[in-house]
């Protein structure tokens, strides 16, 4: 089976978590023929035009420019599977949260406001590069998940997706080669993270909000229960509660559990259940716990901005 692999608006995070398989990469390796993987070996974008047609294609990132725009779509028209592969990829990821600014804000931000900028401009759509002119490709108004562009037949979902996860994928580029059509899904848990997190949950209200850095959080017990916000309970399961393990809070990669409508929406509703009759926080402490949230649509929107159900945050 002939496999394009491409990222996109993407950290490269990604590309390099197809490592983390470790020697079990060596069992599927012969299995298939890699035909396009820029970020690995040095392909051109001209070597994916001349192919006649591949099988499947795992692509990472979203599309931010007119560039990736046209390349998930030349992808997808020579696929017949198309796997959208992290966050990124799924929901908008960590490049989704610029929806909450203008284009033009954040090519200002990025050319000429930084604090180490001096004459900072910004690149102009034709520009010269030793005496060549480029058209440089448009930065979208706004980043897209691959679904908004293209049709996407499976999620595998994670920032980045966890080796558990990437041994799911691989079972089902097996299946996929021996002919098989599993049904289009997202490949991890319909059930929350909760479900597989191991910490002790006895319901008790936490006095105030604690950001990770300001206490040393017990391993045992629920961090919600510490204070400290952990979206665990909005988030699919399926990354082994990675995080969690590593005694800090869940920030929700895996995107929300298919009974919520929206991520950011269903979390901050829990948190904001502070504060009232005997809900989360005493009242008095209600103003300063939320002082304590330094960036709300950082926060309820890591990884999924783009998806949100609010729609323009600008
Ligand atoms: S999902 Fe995470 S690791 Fe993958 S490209 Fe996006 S930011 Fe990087
Ligand atoms: S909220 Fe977080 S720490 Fe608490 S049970 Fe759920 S995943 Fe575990
Ligand atoms: S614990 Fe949450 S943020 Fe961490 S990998 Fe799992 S889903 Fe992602």
């Amino acid at each position: 089976m002939k496999v394009v692999i491409d990222w996109l608006a993407s950290c490269g995070g990604c590309d390099v978590s197809i490592l983390d398989l470790g020697v079990k990469i060596l069992d599927v390796i012969g299995e298939f023929e890699i035909v396009y993987w820029p970020v690995a070996l040095d392909f051109k974008k001209k070597d994916l035009e001349s192919l006649d047609k591949a099988d499947i294609a795992i692509v990472n990132g979203a599309v931010r420019t007119s560039e990736q725009e046209e390349q998930v779509k030349l992808i997808r028209d020579k696929v017949d599977v198309l796997i959208a592969y992290g966050s990124c990829a799924c929901f908008g990821g960590i490049p989704g949260l610029g929806n909450q600014f203008d284009a033009d804000e954040i090519l200002k931000r990025a050319y000429v406001e930084t604090p180490s900028t001096t004459e900072g401009k910004i690149p102009q759509p034709v520009t010269k590069l030793n005496d060549t002119e480029l058209t440089l490709p448009k930065f979208l108004d706004k980043v897209k998940p691959l679904d908004e562009v293209v049709e996407v037949d499976y999620y595998v979902p994670g920032c980045p997706p966890s080796a558990s996860t990437i041994e799911e994928m691989v079972e089902l580029l097996l299946k996929l080669k021996k002919g098989e059509k599993p049904e289009k899904r997202v490949l991890a848990s319909d059930k929350s993270l909760c479900y597989e997190c191991p910490r002790f949950k006895s319901l008790v209200r936490p006095p105030t909000i604690n950001r990770p850095h300001e206490i040393v959080a017990d391993q045992e017990r629920c961090f919600l229960e510490q204070g400290i916000i952990c979206l665990g309970f909005v988030t699919r399961g399926g990354c082994g509660a990675r995080c969690i393990k590593a005694n800090m809070p869940c920030r929700g990669c895996y995107g929300k559990v298919p009974n919520a409508v929206d991520f950011g929406t269903e979390a901050i509703t829990a948190i904001a259940m502070a504060g009232t009759g005997e809900d989360y926080l005493p009242p008095m402490r209600i103003t300063e716990a939320i002082d304590k949230i330094k960036d709300v649509v950082g926060l309820i929107y890591q990884f999924c901005l783009p998806k949100s159900k609010l729609g323009d945050l600008k």
